[in-house]
């Protein structure tokens, strides 16, 4: 019955949700917890540093946010290892030791293994949403890291047709040879590319994984481009992707089920209980 400790560790990191949202999935689950924010300075070191002690003192997981889940790849790439979604992502979001290694004597700092959660909580949020993926046309705008996280859970889900479109085509094609190299879900998926003015005609599902929302701008949508569904990973403001759609008759939501999404695989990692996500979505909400 011991408290078991968890951090986020990001920068900046005061806005961050997750230890709300963690706070409440242990009530659900009924278990003893403390989670904490953790800012850290910008650099690998810092990171690696911050790291070590809170495994050290007995923390049992971490989860790592903006800027720092490429650098938890590398820490975890040269220590205890990594999932294969995060070694696809190229990226990490959650942390955790390696039982395995501990057990058979390998130090604490050693250990730290890496998990991402980010595409398979997109996954099941959009799957609580009762949008269908099973053989889905599906378009992601964007090729930085969210986008990257997103392709293999959205493959294995079992949709038809993929295509990414990104502003600079070129990064969205060099994206999908990477993928395709490192796994053979991805290989065998044909995926087009193109860039956001040039992709049209009907989508079931549209996927924005910019980060446009955040400068103002608005993406340039081809007039021929329609779907049933428009899903937007950011949340917290009004959405102009979303109300595009929504002017178009499309169903839409905003990225804060995938925020919930991948703290409840995180949580489960850690800890080993499941958690009803929709339960703590509507208090989580009415706050
Ligand atoms: P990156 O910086 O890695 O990628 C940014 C992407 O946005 C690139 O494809 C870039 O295109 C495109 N972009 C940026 N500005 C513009 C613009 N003005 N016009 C057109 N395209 C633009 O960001 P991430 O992938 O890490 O994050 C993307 C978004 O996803 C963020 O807003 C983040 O908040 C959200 N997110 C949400 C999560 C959730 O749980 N809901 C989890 C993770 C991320 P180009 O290549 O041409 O530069």
């Amino acid at each position: 019955f011991m408290t078991q400790h968890f951090i986020v560790i990001g920068n900046p990191i005061a806005h961050s949700k997750s230890p709300e949202i963690h706070t409440l999935f242990a009530a659900q689950a009924g278990i003893d917890i403390r989670y904490q924010r953790q800012y850290c300075p910008d650099d690998a070191a810092s990171f690696a540093a911050v790291v070590e002690a809170f495994f050290h003192g007995g923390g049992v997981g971490a989860n790592v946010t903006v800027p720092f889940k490429q650098v938890a790849y590398a820490c975890c790439q040269s220590r205890g290892g990594l999932s294969e979604h995060a070694k696809v992502a190229g990226a990490v979001n959650t942390l955790l030791l390696n039982k395995a290694l501990l057990n058979s004597g390998t130090p604490i700092a050693e250990a730290l293994y890496g998990d991402n959660t980010d595409g398979q909580g997109l996954v099941n949020h959009i799957t609580s949403l009762g949008w269908p993926l099973d053989g889905a046309r599906v378009a992601i705008i964007g090729a930085g890291g969210a986008a990257r996280g997103a392709i293999l859970p959205l493959i294995q889900s079992g949709i038809g047709t993929l295509t990414i479109a990104n502003r600079t085509v070129s990064k969205a094609t060099d994206l999908v040879s990477e993928l395709s190299a490192a796994s053979t879900s991805i290989s065998q998926q044909h995926i087009t590319t193109c860039t956001t003015n040039e992709l049209s005609g009907q989508f079931d599902i549209i996927i924005n994984a910019t980060s446009i929302g955040l400068s103002g701008e608005t993406l340039p949508l081809n007039d021929a481009l329609n779907t049933r569904y428009a899903y937007d990973m950011m949340y917290g403001r009004t959405l102009p992707f979303l109300e595009h759609f929504s002017a178009r008759g499309a169903q839409t939501s905003d990225g804060y089920g995938m925020l919930i999404g991948q703290a409840a695989l995180s949580f489960e990692r850690w800890t080993g209980h499941s958690i009803d996500v929709v339960q703590d979505t509507k208090a989580l909400n009415a706050k």
